[in-house]
């Protein structure tokens, strides 16, 4: 081999990112919202970075050190900025705990991670107070704020854990070394952690700053609403570190009305969420026109399907364009992002926009058929997404089996069903265990669902599978509706959008779509209370289905 005379050596790790914090970015600013009056703190760049060397040497005298576990159990905030740099650039890995899992999953991850100290904001601390008693590792907890420390024990304030004197100099980290833990929600049986590396965080934020991708630019001023503790904030906390973009920090002000104040008067660039918020975000500025949002051009939205329902009304009465974006925690989650191709117009425009996105930069992705067969990229076959490339995961922490199941080959199995065409866009139809088998034909619940949503008069919409006698499976259409709406009404709106076959005959009007711990549908629970009889099915009439 002739080999490159290149520097490959070079440690592409988190210690470079906070360099840049330092000199090059030390002007960008990090702004957090802390009370509902709209009270906020500032701190450059500079600052942040003083604080994270005090942080880390906080963190040093306490014993924490190379590939010690140090959970977070916080809101988007700039403690949780520093907490993100100090503690990978020690050599110790950043734990970020999802605030919604129920209290025996909270335990479990914690216990799993043996995280030895948990950072959590005081306005969390009841939530971690009711799984206190059955923490197994946990030496200390750190309270970030005034607030009651509720029964934790031990305890210091954050404002004191920082080091008078900041730390010397941070050890040598080996890119390989693991920097940030991050376990997966809405799986069946114990969460799952997914180990980032300095090494593919790195290479993620980098990809942030493709125009292809994301976008960030040292010119930005970005609103991460998606949690830190959801895959990273999709990358957009390390990508605006590295890059010196700004952060606009909302901490636990997550309703719409907030969210559109900090948008209107800092002036945000770029953001980032699940649908759930900007539909609740369409309905807060169709109720206050006058809200100025014409500074956010960027919008990044993912985690679930985007329906056009949400995005044509968005960019039409309010100027805001959504480009839908795919991932997974196991990816980083960057995979792929649906920015349409040049001299796309129209209906097939928005074909594009309305897929998951084309693969990304580094990413490599196929489609496999039940039998292992990779399929073309014909945009009609079907089959499991797989992807992999050098920040998708290799495997979980410290689960063989699970790793066994889900890493075949190299490659990352989804769990989602998609085509590809050839363009090299992906169009999920279903997660594998979420699709409706009728009559040996499968349906589409993502399909179904954003046609549904579509009609004026429904506020959101699930589709789960039905058991039934002749087809196996039929689709059930969980509504939860805004103002009056019949079975009959439904039927007719479908009528022209999907197959015949696939209207579903049979509907349950209920008060609010279950979401999960991220903010997602969970149709695992949609589907316990249709086999434990709580949802009140109502059916189309045989006269009706014809
Ligand atoms: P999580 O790791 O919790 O973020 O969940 C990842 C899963 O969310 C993926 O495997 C998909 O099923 C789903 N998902 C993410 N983005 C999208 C999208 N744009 N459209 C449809 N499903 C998505």
């Amino acid at each position: 081999m002739l080999r490159g005379l290149m520097q490959d050596d070079y440690p592409l790790t988190l210690g470079h990112v906070l360099g840049r914090m330092r000199t090059l970015n030390a002007g960008a600013e990090i702004v957090t919202l802390r009370e509902a009056d709209g009270a906020r703190t500032r701190a450059s760049f500079g600052e942040v970075v003083g604080r994270i060397d005090r942080l880390a040497a906080g963190l040093a005298a306490h014993g924490i050190g190379e590939g010690d576990r140090v959970g977070t159990f916080a809101w988007n905030s700039q403690e949780h900025v520093e907490l993100y740099m100090a503690i990978p650039c020690l050599g110790a890995v950043l734990h970020t705990l999802n605030i919604r899992l129920f209290p025996e999953q909270l335990a479990y991850v914690i216990n799993h991670a043996q995280d030895r100290i948990v950072f959590v904001d005081d306005s969390l601390v009841p939530l971690l107070d009711r799984v206190s008693d059955q923490l197994t590792t946990v030496e200390l907890f750190v309270i970030i704020g005034d607030g009651p420390a509720g029964n934790l024990h031990p305890t210091v304030r954050y404002e004191e854990f920082l080091a008078a004197e900041p730390i010397d100099a941070y050890p040598a980290v080996e890119e390989r070394s693991a920097a940030a833990l991050c376990y997966t929600s809405g799986t069946t049986g114990n969460p799952k952690g997914v180990m980032y590396s300095h090494r593919s965080t790195v290479l993620h934020a980098f990809s942030t700053g493709l125009a292809e991708a994301l976008g960030v630019t040292s010119a930005d001023r970005v609103l991460p609403i998606v949690p830190q503790f959801h895959a990273n904030a999709w990358g957009l906390v390390h990508g605006s570190c590295l890059i010196g973009a700004s952060l606009v920090m909302p901490g636990r002000f997550l309703q719409a009305a907030p969210l559109a104040e900090l948008i209107t008067s800092e002036r945000v660039t770029l953001s980032g969420a699940v649908p759930t918020i900007w539909m609740d975000l369409l309905r807060h500025l169709d109720a206050h026109p006058e809200t100025d949002t014409s500074s956010l051009t960027k919008v990044v939205c993912g985690g679930a399907a985007v329906p056009r329902a949400l995005m044509e009304p968005l960019e039409q009465r309010h100027g805001i364009t959504l480009v839908q974006a795919w991932g997974m925690t196991e990816t980083s989650p960057l995979g792929s992002v649906a920015h349409p191709p040049a001299g796309s117009t129209g209906e097939e425009r928005w074909s594009y926009r309305l897929s998951q996105g084309k693969i990304a930069p580094l990413v490599e992705a196929r489609i496999v058929a039940d039998d292992g067969t990779p399929l073309p990229w014909d945009g009609a076959s079907a089959g499991e997404l797989q992807v992999r490339g050098p920040w998708i995961a290799a495997g979980y922490y410290e689960d063989p089996q699970g790793s066994v199941e889900k890493f075949a080959d190299g490659w990352l199995r989804t769990g989602d069903v998609a085509t590809i065409d050839s363009r090299g866009y992906i169009r999920i139809t279903d997660r594998t265990k979420d699709i409706i088998k009728s009559g040996g034909e499968w349906i589409s619940s993502v399909e179904l669902e954003n046609e549904l949503m579509a009609h004026p008069a429904v506020r959101e919409a699930a589709v789960i599978a039905m058991p039934d006698e002749r087809y196996t499976e039929r689709p059930l259409g969980c509504v939860v509706a805004e103002g009056d709406l019949s079975v009959e009404d439904l039927r007719a709106h479908l009528s022209d959008r999907v197959a015949k076959w696939w209207i579903p005959d049979a509907f349950a009007f209920i008060d609010e779509v279950p979401k999960t711990s991220v903010g997602k549908f969970d149709k695992k629970v949609l589907r316990a209370r249709l086999t434990d009889g709580e949802l009140e099915v109502q059916t189309a009439t045989e006269a009706a289905r014809g």
